[in-house]
């Protein structure tokens, strides 16, 4: 009650005096105070906005690698290993690497030149014309930069950097000089700076900064104190006089208009800047600053681009080496991808750097092998049932060792006509068909104990959405060597029997027990398969018969299959060992790192059902058998006899082909030879003159006989054959006899 009347008694009194103008201005002030509030929200948020946006930069800035731009070869070069080089005989008087290609830059590269080696007249001629705080500011001086930032702004290009920061922009090559990219460009410069001068002294910078600013005079590019002494003097940068000095200094703000070349004048009358200020810094006595403009007035330039006081690098001539091999093409293109990920940078950039010298690339190639291997897979017979004209099929060739090392690529049957083109191998993706069954169902599925090598599995479909039309049907149907689809016998087989007639039936079971999704996961994570694609390829076609969305890298299958042959390990595939700068920074080495992707004893075991593909009469791959060296084989079969492919695990190699269209049509067998035996055709021979003839059997396996009417492990009574298995994992005895 008393609420309510206070109420009413204010209400009263405000209307009795009531003064128009008086609610005039309180209208006006409420909205000036809501305005202003508003300004200072906004303001607000838009100044926490800034904030984040500029400590953003403080945040993604990484220190700059002051000598990543201080490479001053101008040449690259690829290696392999010398076939006749023997660590055990050091004294045979052969190189360990033999140059295999090298590729020489066509830009003119900065010589280097030592800080110790420059006067520190000249050293502090560039500092007192250029950046007179250097020695004593962080990185950044703030009030050049302020200007600085309000000239670019209004569009100047020019100035407000110190010597720190256009050492950065050199090295970074990092100089968008328009629109809010400049801005961006301004503050990450600024935040590099800061943090610079933290990890390196001024020498340092002032060497880094020496050795990377620009001296081109519009026809030469002339990079480098070191090119510019050279250039402009006829002098090593150890020898130039006060004089000289200053001129080089005083082109720098403008390198062509201020050229002591072109632009004599102008260049003249900036060196009495760059002398002033090195008078008053103390740097120059007033004697010598005499000294200086006399001899500046009588300075002699050449412009010499031939004159070299340094000692380059001439070893070959790049037209020795034509056209680039295949396995060349991947080695490089793998030395780029290292050298992008090494800087975090862009692949074309790191092309550009590549092919601008200063690296040394080691392969893993075998040289004899691959010439050897080209010669091969360019000669008709190997494939052909007899010869035709023109013929277009194509195929690809890859070996691997049992380290991930690439030994041999050959991607095409025709003569390589041009250097660094599609690389079947290393770039194709098509489908491995049947050959994905060991690596995508039967390895996992050994490796947890699903089967055995005797385990009897029934020839019979699973139910199954596999084509994803959203009806389940019995799938999937077997081929036979002819191309026909073939129904189901619902005969029990025993795993290594499913493998070597390579069966449809029984990967499909293991994938539907183990998952599609298991089974994708473990290609790509244990095996390093990197072409598959997400919600394409975990599928019932995908895993079980290879029906894969893009298909695989061959390189990459044949790396997958090193695991039947190593214990189970997985090293990463390799072209190369190591890519090392001129200069000695590594930026790639191949780790002796492997992943464990399968026990050892799974490994074993999974190798000797293998065999029996090509040592079995029925066997998919018999015609690839070999003489004195034991092979584990797959052939895969894509559906609709567009693709056939073969790997093989011999002792010292993992050796894999395929052939196919490049227009994905249906290859017609009857006019080409059996897929193992275009493999025995081509590598053959290479496989029965190995140093090893055998693989070894683990500790963990044991060689049991089996009953070959239950599987298990035979009794007396039973009919039997050999068998491996898991000291872990042994059948019960035959049950049956
Ligand atoms: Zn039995």
């Amino acid at each position: 009650m008393e609420k309510r009347n206070t109420a009413g008694k204010r209400v009263a009194k405000k209307r009795k005096g009531t003064n128009p103008l008086v609610v005039i201005m309180r209208v006006f002030g409420t909205l000036f105070l809501s305005v202003l509030m508003i300004v200072i929200i906004t303001g607000s948020i838009f100044a926490t906005a800034l904030t984040i946006y500029v400590l953003n930069f403080a945040d993604t800035t990484t220190t700059v690698n002051l000598e990543e731009r201080t490479v001053t070869s101008s040449v690259t070069r690829i290696f392999y290993k010398n076939p006749k080089y023997d660590p055990e005989m050091p004294n045979n008087k052969q190189d360990e690497w033999t140059l295999y290609y090298g590729i020489k830059s066509q830009q003119r590269k900065p010589k280097w030149v030592d800080i110790n080696k420059v006067p520190v007249y000249t050293q502090d001629a560039f500092v007192y014309t250029e950046d007179q705080r250097f020695y004593t500011h962080d990185g950044v001086d703030f009030r050049r930069t302020l200007v600085s930032i309000v000239k670019t702004l209004l569009g100047d290009k020019q100035g407000g950097s110190t010597i720190t920061q256009q050492a950065i922009k050199n090295v970074t090559d990092d100089n968008e000089t328009e629109g809010p990219e400049a801005i961006e460009r301004k503050l990450r410069e600024i935040f590099r700076a800061i943090n610079v001068e933290k990890v390196y002294t001024k020498q340092d910078i002032l060497q880094a900064y020496l050795n990377v600013i620009e001296f081109g005079d519009g026809y030469n590019e002339i990079i480098g104190l070191q090119s510019a002494a050279n250039y402009y003097f006829r002098k090593d940068a150890s020898e130039l006089t006060l004089a000289e000095s200053a001129s080089l200094a005083a082109m720098i703000k403008s390198p062509t208009t201020l050229n002591p070349l072109y632009n004599k004048e102008e260049n003249r009358d900036r060196m009495d800047y760059t002398f002033k200020w090195m008078l008053e810094n103390g740097a120059i006595s007033n004697d010598e600053y005499d000294e200086g403009l006399r001899e500046a007035d009588e300075l002699v330039v050449y412009g010499d681009p031939d004159y070299s006081s340094v000692k380059e690098e001439n070893e070959f001539d790049e037209d020795d080496f034509g056209v680039t091999d295949w396995f060349l093409d991947a080695a490089i293109d793998q030395a780029i991808w290292s050298i992008a990920n090494q800087y975090g940078i862009e692949f074309l950039d790191a092309e550009q750097r590549f092919y601008s010298g200063g690296y040394d690339v080691y392969t893993t190639v075998d040289i004899n092998m691959q010439k050897d291997m080209t010669e091969r897979m360019r000669n008709n017979a190997n494939f052909q049932t007899w010869s035709f004209d023109k013929d277009q099929l194509q195929s690809g060739f890859v070996v691997v060792d049992y380290n991930g090392h690439v030994l041999c690529n050959v991607s095409s049957r025709r003569k390589k006509k041009e250097s660094r083109i599609f690389n079947l191998v290393h770039q194709g993706e098509r489908s491995p068909g049947s050959c994905i069954k060991p690596i995508a169902s039967y390895a996992p599925a050994l490796d947890q104990d699903l089967i055995t090598y005797s385990s009897m599995i029934n020839d019979s479909p699973i139910n199954v959405d596999a084509d994803s039309d959203g009806i389940a049907e019995k799938w999937p149907v077997n081929y036979s060597e002819d191309g026909l689809s073939e129904n189901w016998s619902y005969n029990n087989l025993t795993t290594w029997q499913m493998i070597m007639k390579s069966l449809n039936t029984a990967p499909a079971q293991l994938v539907q027990q183990m998952t599609p999704n298991y089974c994708y996961n473990f290609l790509r994570e244990k095996l390093d398969v990197s072409t598959l694609r997400d919600g394409l390829d975990n599928d019932y076609s995908g895993m079980t018969v290879g029906g894969l969305s893009h298909g695989m890298h061959l390189e990459e299958l044949a790396g997958a299959y090193t695991i039947f042959g190593n214990g189970g390990k997985k090293y990463e595939t390799t072209y190369i060992t190591k890519v090392v700068t001129t200069d000695g920074t590594v930026i790639y080495e191949q780790s002796d790192g492997y992943k464990q992707a399968i026990a050892d004893s799974t490994a074993y075991i999974m190798n000797q059902m293998m065999r029996k593909v090509v040592t079995e009469a029925d066997g998919t791959g018999r015609y690839a058998k070999l003489k004195n060296t034991v092979l584990a084989a797959k052939t895969g079969t894509s559906s609709n006899w567009v693709d056939l492919n073969f790997v093989g695990c011999t002792p010292d190699y993992v050796s894999a082909v395929w052939i196919g269209y490049d227009e994905w049509k249906k290859i017609p067998t009857d006019q080409y030879q059996n897929i193992g035996e275009i493999w025995h055709n081509l590598f053959g021979e290479y496989c029965e003159n190995e140093k090893n003839h055998d693989f070894p059997m683990p500790e963990s396996v044991t060689e049991l006989r089996y009953c070959t009417a239950s599987g298990d492990i035979a009794n007396n009574g039973c009919p039997s054959a050999v068998g491996y298995y898991k000291k872990t994992n042994i059948p019960a005895y035959c049950s049956w006899h």
